[in-house]
């Protein structure tokens, strides 16, 4: 027996090795800042991103990089950078690729944070933006300039659910060398394959990037903050590890951890949202007090012929509802306070179901796809779509 050292010493320097052969269906939780090399030769030999090989804890550990390599099989990517948020998922994508002098364009319904980033911080960097119409190609085509780099595409888009001809839109950047990216959060893997969106007629069109926030869908428990940027093409993807790097860009395992226990329920959890969420935009659709419902898989919502064409059947968990225009925004405020299931609060595909009302004057530069009246945004959680109903319609009654 070796002699006594002194008990931190002994905590840290343990012999004891787990033994080889252990296997079970989880993934182990490896947690590290610092990596332990063999020894200096294994030191001065390391090759990074050979995808085997780990340096230090920021750039991944076998646990990251197990979900790296599962959410790429999902998105149908060849590569995935894992992010700390879905916004900072936006970010990597826009810092990665673009420089002073460039443009990037969003569509006028993109993610709020991802027009904040355009507005409010790329102008210090000498990168301009411009907003167009996520329906309308032709006008969206007379956009594109010398100086436009990247152009961000949102299925559905956010709030008012417009669902884009990505087709058309990614046809037109691919034929001026325009990279593309993707915002694929709402589609989650599950309603098409950004990649690869016309798999009969012309395999492997698609998207240059996807992302998504991994908060929504494929962490399903609404508590854990994620994102992840997916490329195909080798060249682009090391163009965004690089800047991956330069952020330092780190994740806490046991999100990760959480994150991997989502996802072999993510498809049926996708499916069962879906499924009450179409039940309460049809039911929405025929109540009095509505003007009318957005939502791609509904005849009539702005972009279903695109939804139709592209959609292996999915949909989400979201829909929103337009109020009949003599209700003021306090009798619809007053509506989701009535509200006894769904809580008031932002983002979705958790098990709870959620309202917000949106003030849509404040965040848009174009015309609304709707007519006049205040809008409510709902994401379905796991909770009977019946109770969701009966607690609609006790709402509804209230606002008379
Ligand atoms: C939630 C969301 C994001 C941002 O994700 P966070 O993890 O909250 O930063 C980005 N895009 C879309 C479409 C989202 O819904």
């Amino acid at each position: 027996m070796k002699p006594k050292r002194a008990i931190a010493t002994e905590q840290i320097h343990h012999p004891y090795q787990p033994p080889e052969g252990w296997a079970a269906m989880p993934v182990g939780v490896f947690k590290a800042s610092t990596v332990l090399f063999k020894d200096t030769a294994d030191l001065h030999t390391y090759r990074p991103r050979d995808g085997q090989s780990y340096r230090y804890g920021l750039h991944g550990t076998p646990t990251s990089y197990t979900l790296a390599a599962r959410l790429a099989t999902l998105e149908g990517a060849e590569h995935c950078l894992l992010t700390p948020s879905g916004l900072s998922a936006v970010t990597l994508v826009s810092l990665g690729l673009l420089s002073p002098g460039d443009e990037v364009l969003i569509p006028d319904n993109v993610y709020g944070q991802n027009r904040h980033l355009c507005t409010g911080f790329l102008p210090r960097l000498g990168i301009s933006h411009r907003v167009y119409d996520p329906l309308d190609v032709p006008a969206f085509e007379a956009m594109l300039g010398e100086k436009t780099r990247l152009v961000w595409l949102e299925a559905a888009g956010s709030i008012t659910l417009e669902f884009p001809d990505l087709v058309g839109l990614i046809r037109a950047c691919k034929a001026r060398g325009i990279t593309t990216a993707l915002d694929n959060t709402w589609g989650a893997g599950v309603a098409f394959q950004p990649f690869d969106l016309l798999p009969d007629r012309e395999p492997g069109f698609g998207v240059d990037i996807s992302m998504q926030a991994l908060t929504k869908y494929p962490s399903g428990g609404a508590d854990v903050l994620m994102g992840a940027v997916y490329t195909r093409e080798q060249a682009l993807h090391d163009r965004l590890n690089d800047c991956h790097e330069h952020l330092g860009y780190g994740l806490g395992q046991n999100d990760v951890e959480l994150v991997l226990r989502g996802l072999p329920t993510l498809e049926l959890r996708y499916r069962a949202q879906d499924a009450s969420t179409r039940q309460l935009a049809r039911w929405m659709q025929a109540q009095p007090q509505v003007a009318q419902v957005l939502h791609p898989a509904l005849p009539g919502s702005p972009g279903h012929a695109h939804w139709c064409e592209l959609s292996r059947g999915g949909a989400a968990c979201l829909f929103s509802a337009v109020f009949q225009p003599q209700y003021t925004a306090a009798q619809v405020d007053a509506f989701v306070d009535a509200l006894e299931l769904f809580g008031i609060g932002y983002s979705w595909a958790g098990p709870m179901s959620l309202a917000v009302p949106y003030n849509m004057s404040r965040s848009r530069s174009l015309a609304l796809p709707y007519a006049a009246g205040h809008i409510v945004r709902f994401a379905l959680g796991l909770e009977s779509a019946d109770d969701l109903q009966a607690d609609l319609a006790q709402a509804l009654r209230r606002l008379g």
